[in-house]
Protein backbone atom coordinates (compact mmCIF):
# COMPACT_ATOMS: atom_id res chain seq x y z
CA UNK A 1 0.00 0.00 0.00
CA UNK A 2 1.58 3.31 -0.84
CA UNK A 3 0.54 6.06 1.73
CA UNK A 4 0.18 9.48 0.88
CA UNK A 5 3.54 10.64 1.59
CA UNK A 6 4.74 8.27 -0.62
CA UNK A 7 1.94 9.14 -3.22
CA UNK A 8 3.34 12.85 -3.38
CA UNK A 9 6.37 12.22 -3.75
CA UNK A 10 5.84 10.44 -6.81
CA UNK A 11 3.71 13.28 -8.12
CA UNK A 12 6.76 15.38 -7.77
CA UNK A 13 9.38 13.36 -8.66
CA UNK A 14 10.75 10.81 -11.05
CA UNK A 15 11.71 6.97 -9.97
CA UNK A 16 14.51 5.81 -12.05
CA UNK A 17 16.23 2.56 -12.24
CA UNK A 18 19.65 2.52 -13.62
CA UNK A 19 21.69 -1.05 -15.19
CA UNK A 20 24.91 0.36 -14.84
CA UNK A 21 26.93 -2.15 -16.76
CA UNK A 22 30.46 -2.41 -18.14
CA UNK A 23 29.26 -2.70 -21.42
CA UNK A 24 25.78 -1.22 -21.75
CA UNK A 25 23.95 1.11 -19.52
CA UNK A 26 19.78 1.07 -19.58
CA UNK A 27 17.38 3.61 -17.45
CA UNK A 28 13.93 2.37 -16.63
CA UNK A 29 11.28 5.03 -15.80
CA UNK A 30 8.67 3.84 -13.61
CA UNK A 31 5.52 4.22 -15.47
CA UNK A 32 7.15 4.52 -18.81
CA UNK A 33 9.59 1.42 -18.74
CA UNK A 34 13.00 1.38 -20.64
CA UNK A 35 13.58 4.43 -22.14
CA UNK A 36 17.42 4.55 -22.59
CA UNK A 37 19.86 1.62 -23.89
CA UNK A 38 23.49 3.32 -25.01
CA UNK A 39 26.57 1.51 -24.54
CA UNK A 40 28.44 2.36 -21.29
CA UNK A 41 31.01 4.78 -23.29
CA UNK A 42 32.18 8.31 -22.99
CA UNK A 43 33.99 10.50 -25.44
CA UNK A 44 35.84 12.82 -23.45
CA UNK A 45 37.51 16.20 -25.29
CA UNK A 46 41.04 15.51 -23.28
CA UNK A 47 41.85 19.22 -23.97
CA UNK A 48 38.77 20.84 -22.43
CA UNK A 49 37.70 18.16 -20.51
CA UNK A 50 34.88 18.69 -22.22
CA UNK A 51 32.11 15.21 -22.86
CA UNK A 52 31.89 15.31 -26.28
CA UNK A 53 29.69 12.08 -26.55
CA UNK A 54 27.75 9.61 -24.62
CA UNK A 55 26.20 5.92 -25.59
CA UNK A 56 26.48 4.88 -29.21
CA UNK A 57 27.84 7.60 -30.72
CA UNK A 58 30.99 7.79 -28.27
CA UNK A 59 31.00 3.90 -28.92
CA UNK A 60 31.28 4.42 -32.97
CA UNK A 61 34.26 6.56 -31.85
CA UNK A 62 36.30 3.90 -29.94
CA UNK A 63 39.33 3.25 -32.17
CA UNK A 64 39.00 5.81 -34.22
CA UNK A 65 39.34 8.93 -32.35
CA UNK A 66 41.70 11.81 -33.15
CA UNK A 67 44.75 12.22 -30.39
CA UNK A 68 42.61 14.75 -28.35
CA UNK A 69 39.52 13.07 -27.94
CA UNK A 70 39.62 10.11 -25.97
CA UNK A 71 36.51 7.64 -25.67
CA UNK A 72 36.53 5.89 -22.36
CA UNK A 73 34.69 3.07 -21.03
CA UNK A 74 34.05 4.16 -17.38
CA UNK A 75 33.38 0.69 -15.80
CA UNK A 76 36.13 -1.55 -15.93
CA UNK A 77 35.24 -5.42 -15.07
CA UNK A 78 32.51 -4.16 -13.35
CA UNK A 79 33.88 -1.11 -10.91
CA UNK A 80 33.98 2.04 -11.79
CA UNK A 81 37.18 2.93 -12.78
CA UNK A 82 36.82 6.70 -13.83
CA UNK A 83 34.66 8.40 -11.07
CA UNK A 84 34.57 11.85 -13.16
CA UNK A 85 33.37 10.34 -16.29
CA UNK A 86 31.20 8.16 -14.81
CA UNK A 87 29.38 10.70 -12.86
CA UNK A 88 29.35 12.67 -15.94
CA UNK A 89 27.70 9.91 -17.48
CA UNK A 90 25.02 9.88 -15.44
CA UNK A 91 24.56 12.94 -14.91
CA UNK A 92 23.42 12.71 -19.13
CA UNK A 93 21.58 10.00 -18.91
CA UNK A 94 19.34 11.19 -15.98
CA UNK A 95 18.72 14.47 -17.51
CA UNK A 96 17.82 12.88 -21.03
CA UNK A 97 15.22 10.19 -18.95
CA UNK A 98 13.86 12.88 -17.38
CA UNK A 99 13.24 15.12 -20.93
CA UNK A 100 9.94 15.14 -21.44
CA UNK A 101 8.77 16.24 -18.33
CA UNK A 102 10.98 17.14 -15.59
CA UNK A 103 9.77 17.14 -11.60
CA UNK A 104 10.45 19.60 -8.80
CA UNK A 105 11.97 17.02 -6.87
CA UNK A 106 15.29 15.21 -7.53
CA UNK A 107 14.19 11.44 -8.54
CA UNK A 108 14.65 8.51 -6.59
CA UNK A 109 17.41 5.96 -8.25
CA UNK A 110 17.80 2.14 -7.79
CA UNK A 111 21.18 1.57 -9.20
CA UNK A 112 22.40 -2.40 -10.10
CA UNK A 113 25.62 -2.93 -9.12
CA UNK A 114 28.10 -5.74 -9.77
CA UNK A 115 27.99 -8.57 -6.66
CA UNK A 116 31.49 -8.62 -5.04
CA UNK A 117 31.65 -4.52 -5.54
CA UNK A 118 33.78 -3.70 -1.84
CA UNK A 119 31.99 -0.64 0.19
CA UNK A 120 34.41 1.45 -1.11
CA UNK A 121 32.83 1.52 -4.81
CA UNK A 122 29.56 1.64 -3.53
CA UNK A 123 30.22 4.57 -2.06
CA UNK A 124 31.48 5.82 -5.66
CA UNK A 125 28.63 4.85 -7.22
CA UNK A 126 26.06 6.42 -4.77
CA UNK A 127 28.54 9.44 -4.62
CA UNK A 128 28.55 9.38 -8.39
CA UNK A 129 24.81 9.26 -8.49
CA UNK A 130 23.82 11.90 -6.21
CA UNK A 131 26.58 14.66 -7.72
CA UNK A 132 24.66 13.57 -11.17
CA UNK A 133 21.23 14.94 -9.50
CA UNK A 134 20.09 12.10 -7.99
CA UNK A 135 17.90 12.22 -4.95
CA UNK A 136 17.36 9.31 -2.24
CA UNK A 137 19.82 6.28 -4.28
CA UNK A 138 19.14 2.68 -3.44
CA UNK A 139 21.75 0.27 -4.73
CA UNK A 140 20.71 -3.35 -5.39
CA UNK A 141 23.24 -6.11 -6.24
CA UNK A 142 23.05 -7.06 -10.17
CA UNK A 143 21.99 -11.11 -9.75
CA UNK A 144 19.57 -10.45 -6.95
CA UNK A 145 17.74 -7.28 -9.85
CA UNK A 146 18.21 -9.72 -12.58
CA UNK A 147 16.41 -12.34 -10.91
CA UNK A 148 13.48 -9.44 -10.22
CA UNK A 149 13.58 -8.66 -13.58
CA UNK A 150 13.28 -12.55 -14.24
CA UNK A 151 10.18 -13.09 -11.57
CA UNK A 152 12.03 -15.48 -9.57
CA UNK A 153 10.47 -15.97 -6.00
CA UNK A 154 13.77 -14.35 -4.04
CA UNK A 155 11.75 -14.02 -0.84
CA UNK A 156 10.64 -17.16 -0.47
CA UNK A 157 12.97 -19.65 1.64
CA UNK A 158 13.76 -21.72 -1.99
CA UNK A 159 16.90 -21.77 -3.35
CA UNK A 160 17.49 -19.85 -7.15
CA UNK A 161 20.57 -19.81 -8.96
CA UNK A 162 21.44 -16.45 -11.04
CA UNK A 163 24.72 -16.39 -13.43
CA UNK A 164 24.50 -12.78 -15.62
CA UNK A 165 26.75 -12.52 -17.84
CA UNK A 166 27.69 -8.97 -18.84
CA UNK A 167 30.61 -7.25 -20.81
CA UNK A 168 33.39 -7.16 -18.11
CA UNK A 169 31.99 -9.69 -15.81
CA UNK A 170 29.88 -12.50 -15.17
CA UNK A 171 28.12 -12.54 -11.59
CA UNK A 172 27.30 -15.69 -10.43
CA UNK A 173 24.97 -15.41 -7.48
CA UNK A 174 22.62 -18.26 -5.37
CA UNK A 175 19.77 -16.27 -4.01
CA UNK A 176 17.18 -16.82 -1.40
CA UNK A 177 14.89 -15.33 1.33
CA UNK A 178 15.77 -12.53 -0.06
CA UNK A 179 19.65 -12.86 0.66
CA UNK A 180 22.46 -13.85 -1.21
CA UNK A 181 23.49 -17.00 -0.32
CA UNK A 182 26.44 -17.63 -1.97
CA UNK A 183 27.96 -15.39 -4.58
CA UNK A 184 30.99 -15.25 -7.36
CA UNK A 185 32.25 -12.34 -9.57
CA UNK A 186 34.59 -13.83 -12.68
CA UNK A 187 36.21 -11.85 -14.47
CA UNK A 188 35.51 -14.16 -17.50
CA UNK A 189 32.69 -12.17 -20.20
CA UNK A 190 32.17 -10.90 -23.03
CA UNK A 191 34.87 -8.50 -23.42
CA UNK A 192 37.04 -11.46 -22.43
CA UNK A 193 35.56 -13.81 -25.29
CA UNK A 194 35.83 -10.83 -27.58
CA UNK A 195 39.81 -11.04 -26.34
CA UNK A 196 40.45 -14.79 -26.71
CA UNK A 197 39.33 -13.96 -30.50
CA UNK A 198 41.56 -11.56 -31.09
CA UNK A 199 44.63 -13.63 -29.55
CA UNK A 200 43.19 -16.94 -31.47
CA UNK A 201 42.87 -14.71 -35.01
CA UNK A 202 46.67 -13.11 -34.44
CA UNK A 203 48.21 -16.60 -33.48
CA UNK A 204 46.46 -18.70 -35.90
CA UNK A 205 46.23 -16.75 -39.19
CA UNK A 206 49.16 -13.82 -37.79
CA UNK A 207 46.78 -11.04 -38.84
CA UNK A 208 45.47 -8.27 -36.11
CA UNK A 209 41.57 -7.62 -36.12
CA UNK A 210 39.79 -4.66 -33.31
CA UNK A 211 38.16 -5.47 -30.66
CA UNK A 212 34.69 -4.44 -32.28
CA UNK A 213 35.46 -7.09 -35.59
CA UNK A 214 36.31 -9.88 -33.30
CA UNK A 215 32.08 -8.86 -31.72
CA UNK A 216 30.94 -9.22 -34.75
CA UNK A 217 32.29 -12.57 -35.68
CA UNK A 218 31.14 -13.33 -32.04
CA UNK A 219 27.89 -12.76 -33.11
CA UNK A 220 28.02 -14.50 -36.20
CA UNK A 221 30.01 -17.24 -35.94
CA UNK A 222 29.58 -18.79 -32.45
CA UNK A 223 28.73 -22.23 -31.97
CA UNK A 224 29.40 -24.05 -28.89
CA UNK A 225 27.98 -27.01 -29.53
CA UNK A 226 28.77 -28.14 -33.27
CA UNK A 227 25.89 -28.11 -35.43
CA UNK A 228 24.99 -29.41 -38.77
CA UNK A 229 25.95 -26.08 -40.95
CA UNK A 230 29.23 -24.37 -40.44
CA UNK A 231 29.57 -20.82 -39.66
CA UNK A 232 31.63 -18.60 -41.57
CA UNK A 233 32.64 -15.02 -40.63
CA UNK A 234 34.83 -12.96 -43.25
CA UNK A 235 37.13 -10.59 -41.68
CA UNK A 236 39.61 -7.91 -42.53
CA UNK A 237 43.06 -7.09 -40.22
CA UNK A 238 46.45 -6.26 -40.47
CA UNK A 239 49.07 -8.90 -41.99
CA UNK A 240 51.42 -8.83 -38.99
CA UNK A 241 54.27 -9.55 -41.17
CA UNK A 242 53.34 -7.65 -44.32
CA UNK A 243 51.31 -4.21 -42.80
CA UNK A 244 48.43 -5.20 -45.46
CA UNK A 245 45.18 -5.77 -45.12
CA UNK A 246 44.43 -9.41 -45.20
CA UNK A 247 41.01 -11.37 -45.28
CA UNK A 248 40.77 -14.82 -43.58
CA UNK A 249 37.33 -17.16 -42.95
CA UNK A 250 36.92 -17.77 -39.33
CA UNK A 251 34.93 -20.73 -38.86
CA UNK A 252 32.61 -21.79 -35.78
CA UNK A 253 35.29 -24.36 -35.23
CA UNK A 254 37.90 -21.32 -34.56
CA UNK A 255 36.03 -19.77 -32.20
CA UNK A 256 35.00 -22.75 -30.15
CA UNK A 257 38.82 -23.32 -29.99
CA UNK A 258 39.26 -19.66 -29.37
CA UNK A 259 36.79 -19.59 -26.38
CA UNK A 260 37.64 -23.07 -24.70
CA UNK A 261 39.90 -21.81 -21.74
CA UNK A 262 37.23 -18.66 -21.08
CA UNK A 263 34.19 -21.02 -20.97
CA UNK A 264 35.84 -23.55 -19.28
CA UNK A 265 36.78 -20.59 -16.29
CA UNK A 266 33.03 -19.75 -16.35
CA UNK A 267 31.85 -23.55 -16.02
CA UNK A 268 34.08 -23.80 -13.34
CA UNK A 269 33.34 -20.89 -11.59
CA UNK A 270 29.47 -21.76 -11.59
CA UNK A 271 31.17 -25.76 -9.97
CA UNK A 272 32.80 -23.78 -7.22
CA UNK A 273 29.61 -21.70 -5.98
CA UNK A 274 28.15 -24.73 -6.09
CA UNK A 275 29.98 -26.64 -4.07
CA UNK A 276 29.99 -24.27 -1.47
CA UNK A 277 26.21 -23.98 -1.42
CA UNK A 278 24.45 -25.30 1.45
CA UNK A 279 22.60 -28.86 0.55
CA UNK A 280 18.98 -28.01 0.93
CA UNK A 281 19.87 -25.05 -1.11
CA UNK A 282 21.00 -26.75 -3.86
CA UNK A 283 18.64 -29.49 -4.01
CA UNK A 284 16.54 -26.25 -4.93
CA UNK A 285 18.74 -25.35 -7.95
CA UNK A 286 18.65 -28.66 -9.07
CA UNK A 287 15.37 -28.91 -9.26
CA UNK A 288 14.50 -25.58 -10.76
CA UNK A 289 17.86 -24.78 -12.90
CA UNK A 290 19.89 -21.76 -13.22
CA UNK A 291 18.70 -18.65 -14.96
CA UNK A 292 20.90 -17.00 -17.32
CA UNK A 293 20.92 -12.93 -17.84
CA UNK A 294 23.29 -10.81 -19.49
CA UNK A 295 24.64 -10.50 -22.82
CA UNK A 296 26.31 -13.22 -22.67
CA UNK A 297 23.33 -15.60 -22.34
CA UNK A 298 23.19 -15.22 -26.16
CA UNK A 299 26.52 -16.32 -26.85
CA UNK A 300 25.16 -19.36 -29.41
CA UNK A 301 25.51 -22.94 -27.69
CA UNK A 302 25.84 -21.73 -24.39
CA UNK A 303 22.92 -22.83 -22.62
CA UNK A 304 23.10 -26.31 -23.54
CA UNK A 305 27.11 -26.50 -23.16
CA UNK A 306 26.59 -25.20 -19.43
CA UNK A 307 23.27 -27.87 -19.33
CA UNK A 308 25.71 -30.75 -20.12
CA UNK A 309 28.53 -29.69 -18.11
CA UNK A 310 26.72 -29.58 -15.00
CA UNK A 311 24.06 -31.55 -15.39
CA UNK A 312 21.36 -28.99 -14.59
CA UNK A 313 18.31 -27.34 -16.70
CA UNK A 314 19.12 -24.08 -17.62
CA UNK A 315 16.94 -21.33 -18.07
CA UNK A 316 17.77 -17.71 -20.56
CA UNK A 317 15.53 -14.45 -19.33
CA UNK A 318 13.53 -13.66 -22.11
CA UNK A 319 15.30 -10.17 -23.21
CA UNK A 320 18.34 -10.95 -20.80
CA UNK A 321 20.16 -8.16 -21.33
CA UNK A 322 17.37 -5.60 -19.71
CA UNK A 323 16.68 -8.18 -17.02
CA UNK A 324 18.66 -6.24 -14.33
CA UNK A 325 16.94 -3.19 -15.80
CA UNK A 326 13.50 -4.74 -15.38
CA UNK A 327 14.12 -5.78 -12.31
CA UNK A 328 14.96 -2.44 -11.06
CA UNK A 329 11.70 -1.11 -12.35
CA UNK A 330 9.86 -4.03 -10.34
CA UNK A 331 11.59 -2.64 -7.14
CA UNK A 332 10.40 0.80 -8.04
CA UNK A 333 6.95 -0.06 -8.26
CA UNK A 334 7.05 -1.03 -4.71
CA UNK A 335 10.06 0.06 -2.80
CA UNK A 336 8.87 -1.43 0.33
CA UNK A 337 8.12 -4.90 -0.63
CA UNK A 338 11.99 -4.93 -1.58
CA UNK A 339 13.64 -2.89 0.83
CA UNK A 340 15.30 -5.49 2.74
CA UNK A 341 17.41 -6.91 -0.50
CA UNK A 342 18.60 -2.94 -1.26
CA UNK A 343 21.98 -2.08 0.28
CA UNK A 344 21.76 1.31 2.25
CA UNK A 345 24.72 0.57 4.16
CA UNK A 346 28.04 0.09 2.71
CA UNK A 347 29.06 -1.38 5.85
CA UNK A 348 26.32 -3.76 5.84
CA UNK A 349 27.34 -6.05 2.60
CA UNK A 350 26.61 -9.77 2.02
CA UNK A 351 28.49 -12.82 2.54
CA UNK A 352 30.97 -13.59 -0.54
CA UNK A 353 33.61 -16.48 -1.22
P1 LIG B 1 26.99 -5.39 -18.93
O1 LIG B 1 25.88 -5.68 -17.97
O2 LIG B 1 28.35 -5.68 -18.37
O3 LIG B 1 26.88 -4.01 -19.50
P2 LIG B 1 25.51 -6.81 -20.97
O4 LIG B 1 24.62 -7.69 -20.18
O5 LIG B 1 24.92 -5.61 -21.58
O6 LIG B 1 26.82 -6.41 -20.13
O7 LIG B 1 26.19 -7.73 -22.10
C1 LIG B 1 27.14 -7.22 -22.96
C2 LIG B 1 27.93 -8.36 -23.54
O8 LIG B 1 27.06 -9.29 -24.17
C3 LIG B 1 28.92 -7.87 -24.60
O9 LIG B 1 30.18 -8.45 -24.35
C4 LIG B 1 28.33 -8.41 -25.89
O10 LIG B 1 29.34 -8.74 -26.83
C5 LIG B 1 27.58 -9.64 -25.42
N1 LIG B 1 26.48 -10.00 -26.33
C6 LIG B 1 25.40 -9.25 -26.66
N2 LIG B 1 24.64 -9.89 -27.57
C7 LIG B 1 25.26 -11.07 -27.82
C8 LIG B 1 25.00 -12.18 -28.69
N3 LIG B 1 23.90 -12.21 -29.47
N4 LIG B 1 25.86 -13.21 -28.71
C9 LIG B 1 26.96 -13.19 -27.91
N5 LIG B 1 27.27 -12.20 -27.08
C10 LIG B 1 26.44 -11.15 -27.03
MG1 LIG C 1 24.93 -6.31 -16.48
Amino acid sequence: MTNIKEKLRRIFSHDIGIDLGTANTLVYLRGRGIVINEPSVVAVNQKTGQVVAVGAEAKAMLGRTPAHISAIRPLVDGVISDFEVTEEMLAYLLGKAQESSRKILAPRVVVGVPSGITSVEIRAVRDAARNAGAGMVHIVEEPMAAAIGMRLPIHDPVGSMVVDIGGGTSDIAVLSLGGVVRAKNLRVAGDRFNQDIISYVRNQFKILIGEKTAEAVKFVATALIPEGDTLEARVKGRDLVTGLPREVIITDADIREALSASIEALVLGIREVLETTPPEVIADVIERGIFLAGGGALLHGLPELLESELNIPIHVASDPLSAVARGTGVILEDIEKFRDILIENEDDLPQKI
